[in-house]
């Protein structure tokens, strides 16, 4: 029987590429997409291969319509088959006031965080839906618990953007309620991966810890764990909902 499929944006570092890699553990072929770190992505393809999975690299940048569909064709001509679709790509700018923010900075966020994330379901659901003549799957959303807390003085544009994520993880889910296609997502808390580092501030996750509940950053393989279960046969009574894998934050 062939693997079912599983298509990660922003999959060569961070949270995708843990999910990458875990997925693959467990049966999935993994289609890792990514921007411009080729030889992040190669690496996560090749640690997959030498452990005897399956894994294909797919660039491009979900900011793009045109790169979009030509990552899922890419995937349609490779495998023939999309069975999970996690929306992982993410990028946060650095930290600042809202009174500060350019409309072009609020824009690329946007674009890509949330734009960039609903034209990929959009894709997914092309192939995953019943009345579409797909076979169901699932979508899972990687938005954050700053759509919760705002972020203040940091990027408001940020959580805006993830608070649009829920919104759409909401309304598709119950789009698709009878499609066989399940939609959920999952909300980080501070994970050590490098995007701190693009606010400005790598270490921001040791700065903050002592406001979690647990204090403790997470790992991304904590997250992707999450990720896995709702992608999941076990997580078949849910969707249009969320997981906070946040340390209690
Ligand atoms: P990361 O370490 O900065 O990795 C970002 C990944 O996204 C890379 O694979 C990057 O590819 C890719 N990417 C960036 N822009 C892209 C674009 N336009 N098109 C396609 N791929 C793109 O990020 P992370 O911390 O793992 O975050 C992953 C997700 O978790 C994001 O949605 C983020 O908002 C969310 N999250 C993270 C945290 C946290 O504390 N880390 C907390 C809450 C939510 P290249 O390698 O090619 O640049």
């Amino acid at each position: 029987m062939q693997s079912p499929v599983m298509l990660i944006t922003g999959a060569s570092r961070g949270i995708g590429a843990a999910l990458a890699r875990l997925a693959a553990g467990r049966g999935y072929a993994v289609a890792i997409n990514y921007l411009s770190n080729q030889s992040a992505a190669q690496a996560v393809a090749d640690e997959i291969s030498a452990a005897g999975g399956q894994a294909m690299l797919v660039q491009g940048d979900v900011a793009q319509e045109s790169d979009i569909l030509r990552m899922f064709a890419a995937v349609d001509a490779h495998w023939g088959r999309l069975d999970v679709l996690v929306n992982n790509a993410g990028i946060l700018e650095q930290m600042m006031p809202v009174v500060d923010m350019s409309a072009e900075r609020i824009a690329r966020v946007m674009n890509i965080n949330v734009v960039g994330l609903m034209l990929c379901c959009r894709e997914a659901v092309k192939r995953m839906a019943k009345s579409q003549g797909g076979l169901g799957g699932a979508i899972v959303n990687i938005s954050s618990v700053a759509a919760k807390l705002g972020s203040p003085f940091e990027y408001v544009d940020y959580a805006a953007s993830k608070g649009a994520v829920d919104s759409i993880t909401l309304g598709l889910a119950k789009e698709m309620a009878l499609e066989g296609v399940r939609v959920n997502g999952v909300r980080p808390g501070l994970i050590y991966t490098d995007i701190h580092a693009s606010g400005g501030e790598p270490g921001r996750v040791d700065r903050l810890a002592v406001n979690v509940p647990m204090q403790r950053g997470g790992q991304p393989e904590e997250i992707a764990e999450a990720v896995l279960w709702l992608a999941s046969d076990a997580a078949s009574y849910v969707t249009g909902t969320w997981l906070d894998v946040s340390g209690g934050r």
